[in-house]
């Protein structure tokens, strides 16, 4: 027990959780109790990870591959991305000076708030988006300005807001689609217009980019690291972890310019001193590898994200649109008559349905659920009858 005078420091006091944990603990301790729940909360591929690519690390292992590696990363898996990125995306990167490997992408939400916003500094972020923008602002002392996303314009940014938000002055702006959690992307126009705005009122972008590969309907991710005038001053985020279905292995990077990324590896070096060493031997060879298996599971998540839309729809009170990219629905439930708090707790403890408060991503969330379908389609189907039963038998 602390006493008065064993306070904790006041950053810490109140910072906020990720709600997807918090829900799975829960849903978790439900199941200890012997009851099946179905899981829409944690937004985790539920494919293992590929063989070639857990050989690759356990190779390197086998081959001593255990120690230190520059605090950036091993340069050959910074020159595989650069390479990767200049085939997929026309994008030119000195791998040696813009590219930073860390362990999983959320150090890097960390290290770029920290090395772009002064305490005051306001930081424009989409609302509702990912809990550690939120947190991760606060902590570094900066203000958060939230660009509410509505379901009128498909859950993406008005570039109307950022420009009113940045004429009152604004140093960074947080771009984060595909989104979690609206399933949300940018036009091209409104990819365009933003970098504009970006350029004349002098913001920076931070682009969390985690969800790129997953777009539907044939359509492709447009990053604002490729509008001209960009590059310097955008830090892109991206992952292993949804893509490659790695997210227990925690390797993701950064690239930006190289000032930037030199101040982020500093923060690294106190913080982690490297990633995880063997892992980036299987990153590599996640990204040399065959790639068909990515092409499966986005046909798979295909399928589920319209078999999940249509089932949500048939549900009374609930209304989703057809999300474009990542793997999440998120219909509003404002019909119910029940606050979205309310009706996701309900929905776990009587229907063992598990999903997330969508205020619990900012308060433009208030009024929908987050459900996450990298799921199996048999379970999808079974959470979408124990929600409608609920729906029709207690309410
Ligand atoms: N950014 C977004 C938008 C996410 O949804 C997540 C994880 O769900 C992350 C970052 C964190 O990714 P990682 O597991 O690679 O740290």
């Amino acid at each position: 027990m602390l006493t008065e005078r064993m306070e904790l420091a006041k950053r810490v006091l109140d910072v906020s959780t990720e709600s997807a944990f918090e829900v799975l603990a829960q849903a978790k301790q439900l199941e200890r109790q012997g009851k099946s729940v179905i899981h829409f909360e944690i937004g985790e591929p539920d494919w293992d990870t590929p063989d070639h690519i857990k050989e690759a690390a356990i190779k390197a292992l086998r081959e001593g591959f255990t120690h230190y590696t520059p605090s950036a990363g091993i340069p050959e898996l910074r020159q595989a991305i650069a390479e990767k990125l200049l085939q997929e995306r026309d994008v030119h990167l000195d791998y040696e000076n813009q590219i930073l490997i860390t362990p999983g992408a959320k150090p890097n939400l960390l290290y770029a708030i920290f090395s772009l916003a002064n305490p005051g500094d306001r930081v424009l972020i989409p609302d509702p988006s990912f809990p550690s923008y939120w947190a991760l602002t606060k902590l570094a002392g900066a203000v958060a300005v939230p660009l509410t996303l509505t379901q009128e314009r498909d859950f993406s940014i008005d570039p109307e807001q950022v420009r009113k938000e940045a004429k009152t002055g604004a140093k960074l702006l947080i771009l984060s689609f595909p989104s979690n959690p609206c399933g949300s992307v940018l036009s091209e126009r409104d990819v365009k217009d933003i970098a504009e705005i970006a350029q004349k009122y002098n913001l920076w972008v931070l682009s969390d980019e985690i969800y790129q590969k997953f777009v539907y309907e044939g359509q492709h991710h447009r990053s604002i690291f490729n509008q001209a005038g960009m590059t310097d001053r955008t830090v892109v985020v991206d992952s292993f972890s949804k893509t490659y279905a790695m997210t227990g292995w925690r390797l993701g990077f950064a690239l930006g310019p190289s000032a930037l990324i030199e101040k982020m590896t500093r923060l690294q070096i106190h913080l982690a001193s490297c990633p995880n060493s063997f892992v980036q031997k299987a990153a590599l060879q996640a990204l040399m590898g065959p790639q068909d298996f990515f092409k499966d599971m986005l046909h798979e998540y295909d399928l589920r994200r319209k078999a999940i839309v249509d089932g949500l729809n048939s549900i009374k009170g609930f209304h989703c649109s057809m999300p474009k990219g990542a793997f999440y629905a998120f219909p509003n439930t404002l019909s119910t008559g029940l606050s979205s708090k309310e009706l996701s707790e309900r929905l776990l403890n009587e229907a063992l349905v598990a999903t997330l408060d969508g205020a619990s991503f900012g308060t433009g969330g208030d009024g929908f659920l987050r459900l996450s379908y990298a799921t199996k389609l048999a379970k999808i189907k079974e959470g979408l009858q124990r929600m409608k039963e609920f729906m029709q038998e207690k309410l």
